[in-house]
């Protein structure tokens, strides 16, 4: 297992506290930190460390030693002012990695002038991903790996079911490669022609955003 990393998270919302559970079920320490008592009680059992704090007031950051954690997070999204400001006392405190959400464009341009060194935009991504996962039903998740080319995983239909790769042929009708099939048993890292499909295994698949839009609607749907 990879070692433990020391996160912290600032503001135990909806976001900060889905973001620092999840970090601890993954096995590293989240030191939690909200000014609202209640926020903090609530995680107090889940984090490894929890406290009632001011993010936005330097003596406290440093009286928690949040210089020395690999990686903070700051998970304030309505009081701009505030995320801001405690993104500033974490980079100045020397703060290896800090990661801010962003609300707005505004707010993201400001928190990157700052120099925070990933912004992050949780509604604008997730309604992205769920747009594209509607409009293409065999979609389960993407990553944009550039401007242009994409990964994604696509669900293997009752229509394609029992092909070979070589039968299937995308790279020759659409220009996108199927790097990894994964199926329930196992996973065939850089599968061959005679691959067979079998319905529901997961296809990755890598090429052109349209290449494998057209993939997707054309051939599996
Ligand atoms: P979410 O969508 O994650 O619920 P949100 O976008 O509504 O969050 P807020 O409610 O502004 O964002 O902030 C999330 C949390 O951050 C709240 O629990 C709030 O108490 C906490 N918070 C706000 N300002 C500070 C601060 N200065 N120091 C510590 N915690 C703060």
């Amino acid at each position: 297992m990879a070692s433990s990393i020391q996160y912290a998270v600032i503001g135990l919302g909806r976001f900060g506290s889905s973001l620092s559970k999840e970090l601890t079920e993954l096995g590293h320490e989240v030191l939690g930190i909200d000014r609202d008592e209640e926020k903090v009680d609530e995680m107090s059992d889940i984090l490894t460390h929890s406290v009632v704090a001011d993010a936005t007031d330097e003596e406290v950051l440093r009286s928690l030693g949040v210089r020395n954690f690999d990686c903070a997070v700051v998970a304030i999204g309505d009081n701009i002012q505030a995320s801001i400001m405690a993104a500033i006392l974490l980079k100045e405190l020397g703060v290896k990695t800090v990661v801010a959400k962003a609300l707005t464009d505004q707010h993201g341009k400001v928190l990157e002038k700052i120099g925070v060194d990933r912004i992050i935009f949780p509604e604008r991504d997730m309604g992205i991903r769920v747009a594209h996962q509607l409009v293409s039903p065999n979609l389960l998740d993407f990553i944009e790996l550039s401007k242009n080319y994409t990964i994604a995983e696509l669900v293997v239909s009752k229509r394609i079911a029992g092909l070979t790769l070589k039968e299937l042929d995308p790279r020759a009708r659409y220009g996108c490669s199927i790097v990894a099939i994964n199926k329930s048993e196992d996973m065939i890292i850089a599968p061959t022609a005679d691959d067979i499909l079998q319905e529901n295994d997961v296809m990755v698949v890598i090429g052109r955003k349209d290449q494998i839009d057209d993939f997707e609607s054309e051939a599996i749907r």
